[in-house]
């Protein structure tokens, strides 16, 4: 689709350069041409001009004195003296000779003239203009002059260009739902025969980056309507009254162009709950809201306008524009699943020169929980990488690299760590791996590096599902929780003391304890009892308590036995293979990066090695799942 832009600036351009115009007329040319013709001489020569009878025709003026030779070829000007006997003179000397005659002028008149006349003509001339560029751009823009509080919704005309639903990957249960608006577009009587009535409002609801405005423009693209675009920040104006005019014109323009799709992006801006929470409300945002309800009110189910807009906060919009016969139909544009991002990766890289050979469903493996936005994002940025290598085309190490980019941020190249912290680093990264590797329930581990980046991580150990996984079960949160100690269990094993480094995995395993006890009612001393809400699902995981001050004192003391729990776990681990951790901690100091498949390679010679020697002992060691074990979801990047 094409977007229409207004022009506004050559409504200014003109004004400026009329007045430039008028300017050089009046300072520059006027007198220039007057001095060409007109030679200035002092009194004498006039006098003496008369004298001789070398004059012609005099002008005597209030001012000045014009007049001309004998010949009438030069026009001459000299300033006015007291001169009595000049008109025997000039008599004398036979010369043609005369007086203005002043007339005074209508002081109305001249200030008609002067002012009204001027402002009236570019008053006039910029209506006019302004009138034919509204023609052009479909009468949709109009904030310019004299468009105060009208909508400046951005109108798409429908191109062959347009965004189609198969640009919009995955999200196939959006499609679907999305796909009886196409049709009733097209034949709103097969509808209209059966009585039946399209919603009027459509809210599509998902977190950033999803594909909502995408999947609006799709849905004009497939019906071949006009598509305007307006965000909900754009009506809310710094003077009351004047988002609810826009509202309304916005609502006129697109019944004038029916079959329409009028798309609202970030709702939210004008349709939060009213009164919710300020002292006073907010009366422009309010007004506007009211405004919205009542436009959405005031027309007929099959006039053909649909309404589509998208937010990322469901739960703060008003109920009375939720209710049905309003937005009453909600389509979740949700978070893509494993098949989605590998589909969304390849509509991307269609735009790039690719490698042969790439797999996306292992990028797509390594990029869980990335939205559609971010995964054209790492398709750019790997493109970014294969320039700036001097490649002619994007390889899968591009890919996998920009993934690690937007996790974890850049590769720091100077970086100061010492011989000492780098070997901390090691046994940290290790120990997260070896913990991951040595339980049940742990997702393989895919790559282990200790070459800091600029997120402020020193390390990281990337672990990646084999497929999509929807549930979790205790024991697989259980392995996590262990897995996070892994790295701070290591440096007690091995250096007896411990470093900062392990901040970011307290954090997150004091996460998942929390949840496990207050949300997915794991723990024996609760059980299912809910002691937390989730305050938006779709922007972040923030949560508040729902519990007394006891119940809550309760709930941390069991958060800390549970990651004790787990920490006493991992050490045990990492002490019972000491000496493979060691091995696998020179390793990957030597090469600093290590793949997935050369740890468990050491590993599994290890392992093999001492069941050589138990069988020889006819010992068994203990519970070692090897090789890979089962998985767990999620992306993860460990501070050292
Ligand atoms: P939202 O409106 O949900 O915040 P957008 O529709 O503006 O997200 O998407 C931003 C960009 O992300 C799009 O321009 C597109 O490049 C990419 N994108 C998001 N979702 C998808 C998808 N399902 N298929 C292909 N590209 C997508």
């Amino acid at each position: 689709m094409k977007e229409v832009k207004t022009p506004k600036k050559p409504l200014a351009i003109y004004y400026a350069i009329v007045l430039l115009v008028l300017m050089l007329l009046n300072f520059v040319l006027v007198p220039w041409m007057s001095e060409r013709q007109v030679k200035e001489v002092d009194y004498g020569t006039f006098m003496s001009m008369t004298e001789d009878k070398d004059i012609g025709r005099v002008d005597v003026e209030s001012n000045q004195i014009i007049f001309t030779d004998k010949d009438e070829k030069q026009i001459y000007k000299t300033g006015l003296m007291n001169d009595p006997d000049l008109t025997q003179r000039l008599y004398d000397a036979g010369a043609e000779f005369s007086s203005e005659i002043v007339e005074q002028a209508s002081p109305l008149m001249s200030f008609l003239l002067s002012f009204v006349l001027p402002i009236v003509l570019f008053v006039w001339l910029g209506n006019f203009m302004n009138k034919k560029l509204m023609e052009k751009a479909g009468g949709a823009n109009s904030m310019m002059f004299g468009g105060v509080g009208k909508s400046n919704a951005k109108v798409y005309v429908q191109s062959t260009h347009g965004i189609r639903f198969a640009d919009v990957a995955g999200e196939d249960e959006a499609k679907e739902n999305l796909q009886e608006i196409v049709d009733y577009l097209h034949d709103p009587k097969k509808y209209e025969e059966i009585g039946a009535s399209m919603p009027k409002g459509i809210l599509l609801v998902g977190p950033p980056g999803t594909g909502k405005t995408m999947l609006a423009k799709a849905v004009a693209g497939e019906s071949n309507v006009p598509f305007f675009s307006i965000s909900g920040s754009e009506f809310v104006e710094m003077f009351v009254g004047m988002g609810a005019s826009k509202v309304r014109d916005l609502f006129k323009q697109a019944k004038e162009k029916a079959p329409c799709i009028v798309f609202i992006d970030e709702i939210d801006a004008i349709g939060q709950k009213r009164n919710s929470g300020q002292l006073g409300g907010n009366d422009e945002r309010e007004q506007t809201l009211n405004q919205l309800l009542t436009e959405m009110d005031g027309f007929e189910g099959n006039s053909g306008v649909i309404i589509l807009a998208a937010t990322n906060r469901p739960d703060s919009l008003d109920p009375a524009l939720t209710r049905p016969g309003r937005f009453d139909r909600r389509v979740p544009v949700e978070l893509p699943d494993l098949k989605g991002r590998e589909e969304i990766l390849k509509v991307h890289a269609k735009k790039v020169a690719l490698a042969p050979g790439i797999d996306f469903n292992t990028v797509a493996r390594m990029a869980s929980g990335a939205s559609g936005a971010e995964l054209a994002n790492i398709v750019n940025e790997a493109a970014l990488r294969a320039v700036r290598a001097g490649r002619k085309s994007v390889t899968e190490a591009d890919l996998e690299e920009s993934i690690e980019v937007v996790i974890a941020g850049y590769q720091k190249k100077n970086s100061i760590l010492t011989d000492k912290e780098k070997c901390i680093v090691a046994y940290h990264e290790i120990g997260h791996a070896l913990v991951a590797a040595l339980q049940n329930h742990s997702a393989p581990v895919q790559k282990i590096t200790i070459i800091p980046r600029t997120s402020g991580a020193l390390g990281y150990t990337m672990q990646i599902e084999e497929g999509e996984r929807v549930l979790m079960s205790r024991e697989d949160m259980l392995s996590q929780l262990a897995t996070l100690t892994g790295g701070r269990a290591a440096e007690e094993v091995v250096f007896g003391s411990i470093t900062s480094g392990a901040s970011n995995d307290i954090e997150k395993a004091t996460q998942i304890a929390r949840a496990m006890i207050t949300r997915y009612g794991m723990s024996d001393q609760f059980g299912m009892v809910a002691l937390e809400t989730v305050n938006n699902p779709y922007l972040s995981s923030d949560s508040s308590l729902v519990c007394s001050p006891e119940t809550s004192a309760r709930v941390d003391a069991e958060v800390q036995s549970l990651i004790a729990a787990a920490h006493d776990k991992a050490v045990g681990i990492l002490k019972r293979d000491r000496d493979v951790m060691d091995k696998l901690a020179a390793y990957l100091l030597e090469k600093e990066t290590i793949t997935g498949a050369e740890f468990m390679d050491i590993l599994e010679k290890d392992d093999a090695e001492k069941q050589q020697y138990r069988a020889r002992d006819g010992r068994r060691r203990g519970a070692v799942a090897l090789p890979l074990p089962r998985f767990t979801p999620g992306r993860r990047e460990e501070n050292a």
